[in-house]
């Protein structure tokens, strides 16, 4: 479904990706784990067309991403939340959530009322505190949002980078919860993860990522196991 191959991104002479080859099938939950500053955002802005590759392929279905605009991404079916949830503090959590339509250019707008009530389906918190002001939210109630408000595209795809960062654990059991539910409602995640050890047991497969390079890769649960991993990223 998306196939990164052979990826060079540089921020200037810093060589941030290199020659990074990642696969997400249909139906799966990839992680991509590492240290600060491995190279995880990078790769997922570079996969929505926020951030330009210097040589490699990125496809969709198909579709040669790296050519494309990325208002244009997202309308084959790719949604991007982004490390610190990013929502519009000053508007309700209502209004934030249409923003994920109107981003899209789903302007129907007895679709956008089902797809919301979709989405509150999926978040009963957020239906309770629709007319809140986002900026009034908990941490966890914001990342909830976030990917709310990314649903509202229908989505083939998730990018999600970070969606535990700063919360407490029980929200980080709740944010894995949900992307399992996600999941199994067909939609396809790719995950970027500090925490490690939660991302290896929610996700199918996974890479980890060292200072820009692939340094394993492989079945989620294997890995988990993995002495090298256990002793960089789970610390045992
Ligand atoms: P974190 O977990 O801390 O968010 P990350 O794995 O997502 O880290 P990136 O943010 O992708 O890592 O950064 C990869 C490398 O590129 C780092 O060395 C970082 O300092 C560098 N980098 C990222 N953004 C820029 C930028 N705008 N200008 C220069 N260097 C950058």
């Amino acid at each position: 479904m998306l196939k990164v191959e052979n990826l060079n991104v540089h921020y200037g002479v810093i060589h941030a990706i290199n020659d990074v080859s990642i696969e997400v099938n249909d139906g799966e939950i990839v992680t991509l784990i590492g240290a600060n500053g491995a190279g995880k955002t990078t790769i997922l802005q570079t996969i929505t067309g926020l951030k330009k590759a210097t040589s490699g392929l990125v496809t969709f279905d198909n579709i040669d991403l790296l050519k494309e605009e990325p208002s244009k991404i997202v309308t084959h079916g790719i949604a991007h939340v982004p490390e610190g949830r990013h929502v519009f503090v000053d508007m309700t959590v209502r209004e934030n959530i249409e923003m994920g339509a109107y981003m899209f250019s789903r302007k129907d707008k007895a679709q956008i009322e089902e797809q919301m009530e979709n989405v509150f389906e999926k978040f009963p918190r957020l239906k309770e505190r629709q007319s809140q002001l986002a900026g009034t939210l908990s941490g966890g109630e914001q990342q909830m949002l976030a990917v709310g408000r990314a649903l509202m595209s229908n989505p083939k795809i998730i990018l999600m980078d970070e969606p535990s960062m700063g919360l407490s654990p029980l929200l980080v059991q709740e944010i894995f919860g949900i992307i399992k539910e996600v999941n199994a409602q067909g939609i396809t995640v790719l995950l970027v993860e500090q925490n490690a050890k939660m991302a290896l047991k929610v996700a199918n497969r996974a890479y980890v990522l060292e200072t820009g390079k692939i340094k394993l890769s492989g079945d989620a649960k294997e890995l988990l196991k993995n002495d090298e991993v256990k002793k960089a990223y789970l610390g045992a």
